[in-house]
């Protein structure tokens, strides 16, 4: 009998969610472009192997599935996926979907979408690394709504569950899917990146060790930072490298890698004019840590920084609130910037479900997203920080972030996500700014004018001529 379902691309995500697929009790069809591949996986699948079809060609991919079809990608974004439709359109019929589930840019799905004819496609992205591929991740579908529905029940079938309700949401049209996709990974570098200065306070500021640290980590994780990142930053501190006998963490180069995403938002958040500012400093933040040598040099030119930071002026209780703050000021940066996309693209993105669809599977699960979704389902129009719940919570934490942040500062430690994330607080708090000053100037050099406290516009400056 024919499979209800086709995947392209047998790479880590593409094995891990065609076995997830098959567990879950649909047949799937397979390909891979280097075919040796197919039968290794097959020969590995066990029993869920009788639910694989390994297929050698795409024509025997797409005689291999019910129509009307639809096939997965999971190839590397880009010209992978042109390439692949390319190749799979003359073999297909009316109506037949493709479905892109890799990290693709939003603006490609848009145009793939636009450029597919009377194929149907879809953009989903997926996230959880390959374990939530292989046993449930958050999938964001972008993409006309019938064909979502079409396929959305093996969809919620192989994604993460919440107390009963798959993670698996339709977000809206076109690559509705692939940008929600792309600010959660734009919020985890955030996150990520905040975890990574706060063990820095702890490591150089207080001199703590790595098995120490683990420990605090874990003592977060059973409080309001529980998180899937809180927790496995306490099992990374925790483990020891087998060569230098030491921790694990001391032996890996302070140097980050990235695919992209992350900067995909930042560059999206400009072209919105949505301020992010704590989630494009995380970017900055890992550029600038690839920049080994000349941060070597700049150490030697101009002393070494940090400096231990008293105990009784900072402590490890003030970090954790100082967390708590940043994490909720980046995630209503990254809610911000869904609701302005929202908006300028006519999506009517769903904010209450896209804090619901990353409640598991997710990279950026954590406990706080189910009182996030809970504040966006009361008002979804409304800063996350003035939630009543949040307000309440940041009234409390903003204080620590204050210290923390003043400390890092004196004491010589790069802490650029919480700094981005209090100054951007203070903003928002603060009624009467100092635009006015930028106005003046405007106004004095180019006479671009400005709106009157008394509410008149286009007024201009007593400096003309
Ligand atoms: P891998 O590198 O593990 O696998 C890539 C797969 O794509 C392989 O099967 C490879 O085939 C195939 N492929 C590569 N180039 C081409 C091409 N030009 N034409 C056809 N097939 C090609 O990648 P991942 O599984 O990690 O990632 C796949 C997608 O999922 C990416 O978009 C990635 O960003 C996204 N993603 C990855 C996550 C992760 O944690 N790894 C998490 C979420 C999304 P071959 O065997 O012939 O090389």
């Amino acid at each position: 009998s024919k499979s209800e379902i086709g995947l392209i691309g047998l790479g880590t995500m593409g094995r891990a969610l065609a076995l997830n697929i098959a567990d879950n009790g649909f047949d799937v069809a397979v390909f891979n472009r280097t075919t040796s591949k197919v039968k290794e996986f097959v020969d590995d699948a066990g029993e869920l192997s009788q639910r694989i079809t390994p297929t050698e060609t795409l024509a025997e991919l797409v005689a291999a599935i019910t129509p009307p079809r639809a096939i997965i990608l999971m190839v590397p974004a880009g010209k992978p996926v042109d390439d692949q439709i390319e190749a799979l359109r003359p073999l297909l019929d009316a109506n037949d979907m493709i479905i892109d589930a890799g990290n693709a840019n939003f603006r490609d799905t848009n145009r793939r979408a636009a450029e597919t004819g009377d194929l149907a496609f879809l953009g989903i992205g997926v996230s959880g690394g390959e374990d939530g591929a292989r046993y449930g991740p958050s999938i964001m579908g972008g993409g006309p709504k019938t064909s979502w529905d079409r396929v959305s029940h093996i969809l919620k079938a192989i994604a993460a569950d919440h107390k009963g309700e798959p993670c698996a949401t339709w977000m809206g049209e076109e690559g509705a899917g692939h940008f929600v996709k792309t600010v959660h990974n734009g919020i985890e570098y955030a996150d990520m990146q905040m975890i990574a200065e706060v063990y820095g306070i702890m490591r150089d500021g207080f001199g703590l060790g790595a098995a120490t640290i683990s420990k605090v980590f874990d003592r977060w994780n059973a409080g309001p930072l529980q998180s899937y990142l809180v927790e496995i930053s306490a099992a990374v501190a925790a483990a020891i490298d087998p060569e230098t006998e030491g921790p694990m963490l001391d032996a890996i180069v302070d140097a980050a890698g990235q695919k992209g995403t992350g900067r995909w938002t930042a560059i999206e958040a400009q072209h919105l004019a949505a301020p992010i500012p704590a989630i494009e400093a995380a970017v900055v933040a890992r550029n600038l840590s690839s920049q080994r040598q000349i941060r070597a040099k700049g150490e030697e030119l101009f002393g070494a920084a940090p400096h231990r930071i008293p105990h009784d002026i900072l402590g490890v209780d003030q970090l954790e609130e100082a967390l708590i703050a940043g994490k909720i000021i980046c995630y209503a940066q990254g809610f911000e910037m869904i609701a302005k996309a929202s908006i300028e693209f006519d999506w009517s993105l769903p904010l209450p479900d896209i804090a619901k669809v990353w409640r598991a599977g997710c990279i950026i699960r954590s406990a706080m997203l189910d009182d996030m979704a809970k504040a966006l389902s009361e008002d979804p129009h409304r800063n996350l920080m003035f939630a009543p719940h949040f307000a309440k919570k940041l009234k409390a934490s903003h204080i620590a972030l204050r210290q923390v942040v003043a400390q890092a500062a004196l004491h010589g430690t790069a802490t650029p996500a919480l700094s981005s994330g209090l100054a951007y607080f203070d903003a928002m708090r603060t009624a009467r700014g100092t635009a006015n000053m930028i106005q003046g100037q405007r106004d004095y050099f180019g006479r671009h004018g400005f709106e009157h406290i008394n509410g008149s516009k286009d007024q201009h400056g007593p400096w003309a001529d």
